[in-house]
């Protein structure tokens, strides 16, 4: 009897004990939760700049390792390794002192109403990966890149390459060296050889332009010694639907490229749509005049460009944002209309706001003193938010030429300045009115993401700070010195690798230049801007083992 009244005792001892030991684990704030979706250029940097610990980090993505993708086309034809430029995620995340998991799955559902997210396996391909399994967010962040465009052309889906990912460059490393094998068999005539070893690229960006520059590179240095026999029956095409390759670019590095394609023999076909790809031939249409030609080919390289993923695609429609290229979000990064969820990256698009549209408001502001005018003092006051919160401020009076914002407003005012630099908001708007035209979408590039993905973190390590105080700057939104600023973009130049050892550099400021030296200085910004030490170990051992002993072609 004692004995079991001991037990119940105890067993009310231990209840309390739990009771005690919820309540206090109820004290302690349950920590946040952040939903990463993304393992690329924007959700790698995010990571690695985090850390701030009162958040519990959730990453899904379907891949579990980062790629650095500018030197995916060094892999098409054996200069680096594969494994040399993909980092493991895991390796990433355990060292971070902030609470990582990581989910080897793809999102396929955004609710945001509920605040979760649907997500679907891709590991085992037995169980076709069909269980779905939720996740519950407190904040997401879209991260998920974008995918090839096709534009529809027929056929293009079933015959071509793609440079995208890892496993694409592989392939076409492969189908690359299986096309030399292949070429090299006997039985064949010439045309079938001439055919096989046609190689086409679709689209003269900077892929389709370096993924060409790499293969001649590759004909000349190495296929020369090992298929000595059809050397000369190899062919690359290069096609591109606008008047220049490299379109981005300035002029001097556009007009370089071509001149120097057409001296290694790359035949460079500029205004030429491709409309249709078969197994065996492909067919373009000149711009203009609209004749229309087919030519066999024997491996064709598709990169035109990119677009959304359908899981963008379906949630861009569910919050109204459909027809779109890419998720808008304000220059916080934060899609439109959401507090607690984030694109960035290739997936997404700042909205920037233009200066006219918020003019009334900044002039009222501005004036302190409700006299209706703008002295040249109130207006000073005022220059450095206008330039933080509209970076198309900037750049108008650079490009403009004009020295500073009181100029402006001076040249607005003409003759009558010289009596009195008030201006009224007339005048103000006049003086502004051109501004906005200098506002620029960013470039679906790693450095944006990156820096996008490096930005967003240091608001999360600042998220309890900047919650008191979400919104801008203080004289166009609320009161108060705001200490969220918003996203910038700050463009640290482009290189385009041209083959033969020779790279173009276009850095900020216009400043242009191209050769060799530029060369070393893409190896060397590749080599530092590697995201951990084992892949730039391996990715320098590549390089130095190509210049001694040439590229593996075996595969
Ligand atoms: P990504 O890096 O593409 O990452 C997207 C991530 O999301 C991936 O991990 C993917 O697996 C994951 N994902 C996809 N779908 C889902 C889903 N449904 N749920 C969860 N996760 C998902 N830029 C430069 O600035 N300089 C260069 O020299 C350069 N060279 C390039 C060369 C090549 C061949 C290519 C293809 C691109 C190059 N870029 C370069 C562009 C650059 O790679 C992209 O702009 C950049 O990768 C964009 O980063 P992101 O994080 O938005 O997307
Ligand atoms: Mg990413
Ligand atoms: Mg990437
Ligand atoms: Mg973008
Ligand atoms: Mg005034």
């Amino acid at each position: 009897f004692n004995g079991s009244k001991g037990h119940i005792a105890h067993a009310d001892a231990v209840a309390s004990n739990d009771d005690r030991r919820i309540a206090s684990s109820e004290q302690v704030p349950k920590k946040k939760k952040v939903v990463l979706l993304g393992t690329g250029w924007g959700g790698m940097s995010f990571l690695k700049s985090l850390n701030n610990t009162n958040f519990e980090v959730q990453v899904v993505s379907p891949r579990n390792f980062f790629v650095f993708t500018p030197l995916l086309p060094s892999v098409t034809c054996g200069k680096v390794e594969a494994r040399s430029i993909v980092e493991p995620i895991r390796n990433i995340i355990r060292k971070k002192n902030v609470n990582i998991s990581y989910s080897e799955a793809e999102c396929v559902k955004i609710d945001p109403n509920n605040k979760k997210i649907y997500c679907r396996a891709t590991i085992d391909s037995h169980s076709k990966g069909e269980e779905v399994f939720a996740v519950d967010y407190d904040y997401l962040i879209i991260a998920v890149g974008a995918q090839v465009n096709t534009f529809n052309t027929p056929g293009v889906m079933e015959n071509c390459h793609f440079l995208k990912e890892i496993d694409d460059a592989q392939k076409i490393r492969k189908n690359v060296i299986d096309s030399f094998e292949k070429a090299s068999l006997p039985n064949l005539s010439d045309e079938e050889r001439k055919k096989i070893l046609h190689f086409v690229v679709v689209g003269g960006g900077p892929t389709g332009v370096e993924f060409a520059a790499e293969l001649h590179d590759f004909v000349n240095e190495d296929v020369v010694k090992l298929y000595p026999n059809v050397q000369d029956l190899v062919k690359i095409t290069l096609l591109e639907a606008t008047d220049h390759i490299l379109n981005m670019f300035d002029k001097r590095i556009t007009n370089f490229a071509e001149q120097k394609f057409g001296r290694d023999g790359i035949d460079v076909k500029l205004g030429s749509m491709v409309t249709g790809i078969n197994e065996n031939e492909i067919s373009t249409k000149v711009r203009g005049n609209g004749e229309k030609t087919s030519t066999p080919y024997g491996m064709a390289l598709w990169s035109t460009g990119i677009g959304p993923r359908p899981l963008i695609k379906e949630f861009m429609k569910q919050i109204g944002q459909g027809n779109r290229r890419a998720l808008a979000t304000d220059e916080w990064l934060r899609v439109e209309g959401f507090g607690n969820i984030y694109a960035l990256g290739d997936c997404a698009t700042v909205n920037q706001r233009k200066v006219m549209e918020d003019i009334s408001e900044i002039f009222r502001k501005a004036d302190k003193d409700n006299s209706g005018t703008l002295t040249v003092k109130e207006f000073q006051e005022i220059i450095d938010d206008i330039c933080e919160r509209y970076p198309q401020v900037e750049l108008y009076l650079k490009n403009k030429q004009v020295r500073n914002m009181v100029d402006l407003l001076k040249e607005a005012k003409g003759d009558a300045a010289k009596e009195s630099m008030e201006l009224n908001i007339e005048e103000f708007k006049s003086a502004l009115s051109e501004v906005d035209s200098q506002m620029k979408n960013l470039p679906a590039t790693a450095q944006v993401a990156n820096q996008q993905g490096a930005y967003l973190a240091k608001c999360f390590n600042r998220m309890e700070e900047c919650e008191k105080n979400p919104e801008g700057p203080p004289r166009f939104r609320g009161t108060g010195r705001h200490r969220f600023h918003p996203f910038r973009y700050r463009h640290l130049g482009q290189f385009a690798p041209l083959g033969g050892e020779q790279t173009a550099a276009q850095l900020p400021g216009d400043w242009v230049s191209i050769g060799h030296s530029e060369q070393w200085l893409w190896y060397s910004v590749y080599a530092s801007k590697q995201v951990s030490w084992r892949t730039r170990a391996l990715v320098v051992s590549d390089w130095i083992r190509r210049f001694i002993f040439g590229r593996d072609t075996s595969g």
